[in-house]
């Protein structure tokens, strides 16, 4: 202090400006406009500018966008006011990287008070950041894998799993991870986590939350799932790409893993819980040679998923064996008695010569993804069987055959269905395309332009189970179809049910408006069929005239001699 009482007035700056240019802090003055008129050197440093490229700038130039408008707002309000304004700033280098200043913004006045400068110091705090979010990282992540560690995996898992929808945990250990590291180190034993978290990571999606909980233990979240053997085709994929062989200082290594699966809401309430469940099962298979290598926490899920395992196998049999067939059902018009169409209803025919009802198989064939061969190939047995009809000189009517929704989100379902029958040749105007008017709701332009394609083909369009689902008048009118069928489920019931009546009457009429005949599903006495007629319907189905029937049946009974 008595070092600087010595200096004399014009060295007292001179030795300001030293001490400004040396000190580690950002300094920098702007005018009331915020035309920046000074920097120091450790500008420069910090932000990657030189000065010549700030000087009559504004400090707009490092803005980075991370920190949010309303603290510019704030920061102007305030020192226009003429107070102080501090903040953690994010700012932008030149080379597009972010620092950040701990900023302190002063404004500096005259003697009447008008603000004429302000001026900016700050604290480069880049690196504390830095090193929050290192912390941050390793608080959260695992270095090695950089997959979420277990903390991170429970705080996630808490928030997903509630509610109604049925979530699984995996919990998986690498089975000679010691292995491996008592044989070639740690260093190889790390090389091998990474590859397998890798190799997992390749067969999840996006919304699977794959986590290494422990050494040698990964946990995958799955927060939704239909079926029980949708979880095991799972757990297999995942086995089958961990199996194959690493190579490590040329030797072939096998990595083995054993699952344990948590099932919610069965197994528990909670995210934590489940978890703990899955570890329990996955001891469970690890401290018994377990035939099976992944195991549920209840033997009641470990017994159901082998059930579901077991008919999709028989169902896979069923379609590989080509087992899937037409029977045929009339379909009669009220009016004159006479038969007006088939419907061709899909039946199974095991190698027992048992047939099975397609609501044993037709759900199980959607969920495994086998519906479209097996429709198309079902199509294409239909077409033949039409053929030889025709070719037997009988007189064919058109055939109403049922296309699940699933199919109607293929754009190229229509130029499909139109190749077969071509192939087959047979006229369009014998096919009838069934579809559920559920299916609306999907990709609803896309149906639309599906159908407007089949039905440009000369096909003809009924719309199944009407009044079940989505009903929407709008689209029914859009849809074009030529056919309405009214539920069986209103028929049921139709004699003694004044609702159903009424609905059935509704439905003729928008039917009859929209120029579109109507159908009844489902008529098995003749008290049913008269109150249809006088309901107003055009055509009628059901065990009335007959059940479905094999096609010799059908012909036999139903198709006469062509003239
Ligand atoms: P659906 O398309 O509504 O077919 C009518 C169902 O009602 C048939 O059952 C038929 O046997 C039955 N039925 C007809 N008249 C009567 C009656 O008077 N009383 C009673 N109680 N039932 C009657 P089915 O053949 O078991 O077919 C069930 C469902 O399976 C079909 O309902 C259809 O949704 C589906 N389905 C059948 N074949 C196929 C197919 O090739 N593809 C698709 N996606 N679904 C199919
Ligand atoms: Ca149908
Ligand atoms: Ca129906």
């Amino acid at each position: 202090m008595n070092n600087l009482l010595k200096f004399k007035a014009p060295k007292t700056l001179e030795l300001l400006k030293v001490a400004i240019e040396q000190i580690q802090d950002w300094l920098v003055i702007t005018d009331v406009d915020g035309k920046i008129l000074y920097i120091n050197k450790q500008v420069e440093r910090i932000s990657g500018y030189k000065e010549n490229e700030i000087i009559g700038q504004k400090p707009s130039i490092w803005k980075s966008g991370e920190s949010p408008q309303e603290t510019y707002t704030v920061l102007w309000d305030t020192i226009l006011s003429g107070r102080p304004f501090y903040k953690v700033i994010a700012n932008r280098h030149k080379n597009g990287g972010i620092f950040y200043l701990a900023n302190t913004i002063s404004p500096v006045s005259d003697k009447n008070g008008e603000i004429q400068y302000f001026v900016s110091t700050a604290k480069d705090i880049t690196q504390n950041y830095e090193l929050e979010k290192q912390l941050h990282d390793v608080i959260h992540y695992d270095s090695l894998t950089q997959l979420p560690n277990r903390r991170s995996f429970i705080s996630e898992i808490q928030e997903i799993v509630c509610g109604t929808k049925k979530s699984a945990i995996l919990a998986i250990s690498m089975n000679k991870l010691s292995l491996v590291n008592n044989t070639y180190g740690f260093t190889y034993g790390d090389r091998v986590i990474k590859k397998i978290a890798k190799r997992i990571e390749s067969v999840l999606d996006e919304t699977h939350v794959l986590a290494r909980i422990e050494n040698h233990v990964f946990a995958i979240l799955v927060p939704e799932f239909k079926s029980l053997s949708g979880l095991v085709s799972l757990i297999n994929k995942i086995e089958k790409v961990v199996g194959d062989p690493i190579i490590l200082k040329g030797q072939e290594l096998y990595i083995e893993l054993s699952t344990g699966v948590g099932v919610y809401p069965s197994d528990a309430t909670g995210g934590i819980k489940l978890l703990a469940r899955a570890q329990t099962a996955l001891a469970q298979v690890q401290s018994t040679h377990n035939l099976h290598k992944y195991v549920f926490y209840t033997q009641q899920m470990n017994t159901e998923a082998q059930m579901q395992l077991h008919l999709e196998n028989d169902i896979y049999r069923a379609y590989e064996n080509n087992e899937f067939i037409p029977y045929f059902q009339p379909v009669m018009n009220i009016k004159d008695g006479n038969i007006c169409g088939l419907e061709a209803l899909m039946r199974r025919e095991n190698s027992l010569g048992e047939i099975i009802l397609p609501t044993e198989f037709i759900g199980m064939l959607e969920r495994m993804g086998l519906i479209e061969k097996v429709e198309l190939r079902f199509i294409k047995k239909v077409c033949d069987q039409i053929r030889k009809w025709i070719d037997s000189g009988l007189k064919v009517v058109p055939v109403a055959i049922n296309i699940s929704p699933l199919q109607f989100g293929d754009k190229n379902l229509a130029k499909k269905i139109v190749k077969i029958v071509n192939e087959v040749g047979i006229p369009s105007e014998l096919i009838t395309i069934e579809i559920v008017e559920s299916m609306f709701m999907e990709d609803l332009e896309l149906a639309k332009s599906i159908l407007k394609e089949l039905k440009d083909e000369g096909f003809l369009i009924a719309i199944d189970d009407f009044g079940t689902g989505y009903s929407s008048l709008s689209y029914l009118k859009e849809f074009n179809a030529d056919h309405l069928k009214i539920d069986m489920s209103f028929i049921k019931e139709l004699l003694i049910s004044k609702g159903d009546q009424a609905i059935v009457k509704a439905i003729v009429a928008i039917a009859q408006a929209l120029e579109m005949k109507t159908v009844a599903e489902g008529i098995e006495t003749i008290e049913q069929l008269e109150l249809i007629a006088k309901l107003g319907c055009d055509i009628g189905q059901g065990h009335y005239w007959d059940i479905p029937l094999s096609a010799e049946e059908i012909a036999s009974k139903y198709l006469q001699k062509a003239r």
